[in-house]
């Protein structure tokens, strides 16, 4: 990864804007040389892939363009992930996927390689904690490190071991996968996410959760544009949600797409001073690329050309 330009950072010469179907709109007027895209909300929603993604990762592809996906959710593992995008008819290849799964692995074996952790997580951030070597234990009294993650076996069970290794031994630092407050599905539907799981911790032990290891945290982002000779001014972050995606892009100057189709209405944006806003906002993802382009493919508005 290279320096960001400071002349072209937060979208440069991308910068210009146009107004496409809705007054909220604002579309990019050139191309990226790569494109970094969030998962849940802005590929697919639930089983569902979103309108506009398959022929626009397609055309990207087809140009050579650097593509990477980056997830929040640490429900899967980048394996399973690509298996998901298969059986929606999006093959992608594994090492293009970046999630919390990796990334706390890593920071664990590269920061706290000799700890005791206590993972309140579902099964492939255990799988991998475990394959990795990091010693885990559900016994309070040798916990160093709770792990606070998008748990949907979360029980009080869990809660009371996290209770005893922090308030009660006082050994223990609290740390986290990711800050979402939830996952978005399908119908304007969710499900209770990390937050909610640091929220309780924090709740009964009074204690504050150290690290998220996820978006918005620049790890998330190094370790996606590891082993890639990229300039920031030349990539585009897309994702569906302010406080992760957007934010992530922002504090590393780099542009950002919206992407109205999870966790963001475009009422969201209203309140935000512009410097706090993404570059461009998006009603469906390929309108990631310029109407110039969208003219040469021959797409139209309704995404009949899907
Ligand atoms: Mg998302």
């Amino acid at each position: 990864m290279r320096a960001s330009n400071e002349s072209r950072a937060s979208g440069g010469e991308h910068q210009a804007r146009a107004a496409l179907g809705s007054h909220s709109v604002i579309v990019p007027l050139s191309l990226f040389d790569a494109y970094i895209f969030d998962l849940d909300g802005t590929i697919y929603l639930g089983d569902e892939l979103l309108p506009g993604a398959e022929r626009l990762l397609t055309q990207l592809r087809a140009w050579g363009k650097v593509l990477r996906f980056v997830s929040n959710n640490p429900t899967r593992d980048p394996t399973m992930y690509a298996e998901k995008l298969t059986r929606l008819g999006l093959p992608i290849p594994v090492d293009e996927i970046i999630n919390p799964v990796v990334t706390m692995t890593r920071w664990l074996l590269t920061t706290h390689p000799d700890a005791v952790v206590f993972p309140i997580s579902e099964a492939p951030l255990i799988r991998a904690l475990t394959e990795a070597g990091i010693r885990l234990s559900s016994n309070p009294a040798e916990v160093d490190i709770v792990i606070a993650s998008y748990d949907r076996g979360f029980t009080y069970e869990k809660l009371q071991i996290a209770f005893d290794a922090i308030w009660f031994y006082k050994r223990a630092r609290l740390v986290a996968t990711n800050p979402d407050p939830y996952c978005p599905l399908p119908g304007g539907r969710g499900e209770p996410d990390a937050a909610a799981v640091i929220a309780a911790i924090e709740a009964c032990t009074g204690t504050t959760c150290e690290v998220i290891i996820g978006k918005p945290d620049p790890l998330m982002l190094h370790a996606t544009l590891q082993g890639l000779n990229v300039d920031l001014a030349d990539c585009l972050m897309v994702g569906d949600r302010l406080s992760t995606d957007i934010r992530m892009a922002l504090d590393a100057g780099m542009a950002s797409a919206l992407v109205l189709t999870g966790g963001t209405a475009a009422s969201d944006l209203e309140p935000l001073p512009v410097q706090q806003r993404p570059n461009f906002v998006l009603e469906r993802i390929d309108q990631v690329l310029p109407p110039s382009i969208w003219q040469q493919l021959g797409w139209n508005d309704h995404g009949s050309a899907d």
